[in-house]
């Protein structure tokens, strides 16, 4: 997607090991006429799938996920980080995070993703797909359907996109990038 490249190329910034930061418009101040057409696109590239409900990850893919649930007119459920001790009927899933380098619980109820459900998952990166498969143990746990996953940025330098493009999952993602290599952001052709 056009619009989302140009953006990283501006305010995009790159780290060691091959951490984006996007901050700027993304992950901590946000642009909601870009993230709007971030979620415009989604719905294009998802529009010959059959969708219920609409699933994220806390935090940072709340913003496109109810951008997409809006649009759709789908209710959005996002899998939360600390299980909240007052919940009950919890499924619950261990998820390695690249970027902190630990491994953490996410866990959603029972009530919100129920075995008709026809779940599309929505977050902002995807590098090694640790969050896409915790999200599709999940899914399965409940018994519903994930039709799909469709990320802001994939970083095709790790291995996330391949494992589950292999794994007959469709996803979706606006910008590609191909190497961060030498702080250069190089994206892989449409
Ligand atoms: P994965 O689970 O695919 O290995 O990593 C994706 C998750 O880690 C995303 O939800 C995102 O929050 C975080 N993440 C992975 N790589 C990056 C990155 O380069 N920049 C930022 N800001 N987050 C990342």
């Amino acid at each position: 997607m056009k619009a989302l490249k140009e953006r990283i190329q501006k305010d995009g910034r790159c780290f060691p090991g091959g951490i984006l930061k996007v901050d700027n418009f993304i992950n901590h101040q946000m642009d909601p006429i870009l993230m709007k057409s971030m979620a415009v696109e989604f719905v294009r590239r998802f529009a010959g799938t059959e969708i219920n409900k609409i699933l994220t990850v806390e935090a940072s893919g709340i913003a496109p996920a109810i951008m997409v649930g809006y649009l759709l007119e789908l209710p959005v459920v996002f899998a939360k980080k600390r299980k909240p001790s007052t919940m009950e009927n919890m499924l619950e899933t261990e998820v390695f995070s690249f970027t902190k380098n630990q491994t953490y619980t996410i866990c959603v109820s029972k009530d919100y993703i129920q075995p008709e459900d026809k779940v599309l998952f929505i977050d902002d990166f995807l590098a090694n797909g640790n969050a896409g498969k915790g999200i599709m143990d999940l899914v399965n746990q409940a018994g519903a359907k994930l039709v799909g996953m469709g990320f802001l940025i994939e970083k095709a330098f790790q291995s996330g996109g391949n494992m589950l493009r292999e794994m007959n999952i469709h996803v979706e993602s606006l910008a590609i990038i191909k190497s961060l290599d030498n702080c250069e952001i190089k994206f892989k052709e449409d």
